[in-house]
């Protein structure tokens, strides 16, 4: 009797056990279905990259003696969304079973759940093979913790995977975290490194893609594709990251530049999203960089709590929130995302530069993600759910168990502080201190009021005078309170004034 195994487009994990032996009575099964490609507006290359990846390890599979059943976009037979395909490829092989890999997203694990529970065929659900820690593992962690402490959560993931620390469980350097050596602007050296990652030729697959009538934006670039679509480009992407720029990550983890969009970072998100890469071979080969002397502990640490801590960390949060986290928004916010979120076309520019870069590449950094894109959003009042439908869409990395965390939670507060400690807000002057961005803009980084004016700094005050009785008591929010006390009535008056305006003309700015 058959057995049919479904491997989702982001389960591309070819060292996945199922593959250790072949089996004759096994088919695996992928498909590219507009249940998939149509729950958010998606960026072009984020459709290709995926479905040419989902191609490639059939290709890999099929090469190695397995059976492999692919139905693609344009299949005559493709019915276009999971149960349906099923349905059909299940009376197809006269299969006697049905296996499926866990879902990372609630809506596919709620789907297959679904599905599964009315199916006359036996099924199961396998685990993926991929993180370090079990679904529930943060919730029982935090179960006698008043707050969710990303730090708590990174620390006992160092012991219990014996990452950087000595035969005592103590941390390796005698500190956990070097943040404090990673808040370095860059000015120009050393040099970042240039783009290691060899280009693919996709348009063929593009021109399904179009055919099929699937909508998106962005730049789709299939001519030159430049993300890894298998397992060995994807090391080989390790292998340049950890040779090149792994020794400057540190200190420039934070840094933004008009002059290199990516600085010193690894743009191994898609790879490790995709499962292509597993979080442990990518830790363990960091670690290795430093006991070999080619890094420092702060990069080889600051790197390390980025995947062992924060990546797991965020999955926990998804998993023991969902499915109400996506409802939550504290600040109440409605506000439509401003038309040049679709075109970059703006006179702030870091704005102009980090929606730019997203465009172009599917991709920006954490910091403009976070300091500039999702800063505006919070000071501005953008709907949450609309911010979070457009992250989870333009970004190659998003899935939705890691966008969604960072964008509602860690980027615009909207969880009420459970994921970050403070809002991360700014006005031009945190902006200013990190890139060079200022320098040339359309807007003056010093004024508050007037036509020039910064757009960051009235909205950043605006933002903590609206929110005085839901903020003030935060310790991490520091002198905001006192500094806006100080000021005389008028002047603030005249701030929130000039924010309101601001409000009411977003498209223009
Ligand atoms: P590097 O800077 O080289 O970091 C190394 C790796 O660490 C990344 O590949 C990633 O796997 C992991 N990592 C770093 N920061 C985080 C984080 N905050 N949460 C989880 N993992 C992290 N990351 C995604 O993978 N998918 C997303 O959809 C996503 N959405 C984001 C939305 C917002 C608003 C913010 C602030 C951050 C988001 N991030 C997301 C985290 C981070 O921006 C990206 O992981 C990173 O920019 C990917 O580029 P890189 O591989 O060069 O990262
Ligand atoms: Fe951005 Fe303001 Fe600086 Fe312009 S002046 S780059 S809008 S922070």
């Amino acid at each position: 009797a058959t057995t049919l195994r479904l491997l989702l487009g982001d389960q591309l994990n070819a060292q996945h056990s199922w593959f250790r032996h072949r089996h004759d009575d096994v088919v695996y099964v992928l498909m590219e279905v507009r249940q998939e490609t149509d729950y958010v507006l998606h960026h072009a290359q984020k459709i290709i990259a995926i479905f040419a990846g989902m191609r490639e390890l059939a290709r890999q599979l099929a090469a190695s003696g397995h059976r492999v059943c692919y139905l693609t976009i344009d299949d005559a037979a493709n019915l276009q969304s999971l149960p349906a395909n099923l349905d059909m490829l299940l009376a197809r092989y006269s299969a006697a079973e049905f296996e499926y890999q866990a879902p990372d997203e609630w809506r596919l694990d709620a789907q297959m759940a679904t599905y599964t529970r009315t199916l006359a065929v036996r099924s199961a659900m396998v685990d993926s093979e991929h993180f370090y820690s079990a679904h529930g593992e943060a919730a029982q962690l935090f179960s006698k913790r008043q707050r969710w402490l990303m730090e708590h959560f990174y620390r006992a993931m160092r012991v219990k995977h014996k990452v950087l620390v000595d035969a005592d469980d103590k941390p390796l350097g005698g500190q956990w975290n070097f943040d404090h050596d990673n808040r370095k602007s860059w000015p120009g050296t050393p040099t970042a490194p240039a783009d290691w990652r060899a280009p693919h030729d996709h348009s063929a697959l593009w021109e399904t893609i179009q055919k099929a009538g699937v909508a998106s934006f962005g730049a789709p670039h299939a001519a030159a594709l430049a993300w890894p679509l298998n397992r060995d480009e994807a090391l080989q992407h390790l292998d340049a990251f950890v040779e090149h720029a792994l020794p400057h990550f540190g200190q420039f983890q934070d840094a933004m530049s008009s002059r290199s969009s990516r600085l010193f970072h690894s743009l191994l998100s898609f790879a490790l999203n995709t499962k292509m890469l597993n979080p442990r071979e990518v830790v363990a080969r960091v670690e290795s960089a430093w006991h070999a002397g080619h890094a420092p502990l702060a990069a080889v640490e600051g790197y390390i709590r980025q995947i062992l801590g924060w990546r797991e960390y965020v999955r926990g949060v998804y998993w023991e929130q969902m499915p109400e986290y996506v409802e939550r928004n504290v600040f109440g916010h409605t506000r439509a995302l401003p038309g040049w979120f679709w075109t970059g076309q703006t006179k702030m520019r870091c704005m102009a530069s980090a929606i730019g870069d997203s465009l172009e590449h599917a991709h920006t950094h954490h910091i403009h993600r976070l300091m500039v894109i999702g800063n505006f959003a919070l000071v501005a009042g953008l709907d949450p759910v609309a911010l979070h439908h457009w992250y989870l869409g333009v970004y190659i990395d998003a899935f939705e168990w890691v966008e969604l965390p960072n964008t509602l939670g860690m980027s615009q507060f909207a969880d009420g502080g459970m994921l970050a400690t403070k809002p991360y807000v700014s006005s031009a002057a945190y902006i200013d201190r990190m890139s060079d961005y200022c320098k040339g803009c359309h807007y003056d980084k010093k004024q508050r009021l007037g036509e020039r004016a910064c757009p960051f700094n009235a909205l950043y005050w605006d933002f903590f005078a609206r929110n005085e009785e839901r903020l003030a008591s935060n310790p991490r929010i520091g002198m905001v309170y006192p500094q806006l006390r100080k000021m005389e009535p008028e002047a603030v008056k005249a701030l929130r004034e000039k924010a309101g305006e601001l409000r009411a003309q977003l498209d223009g700015l």
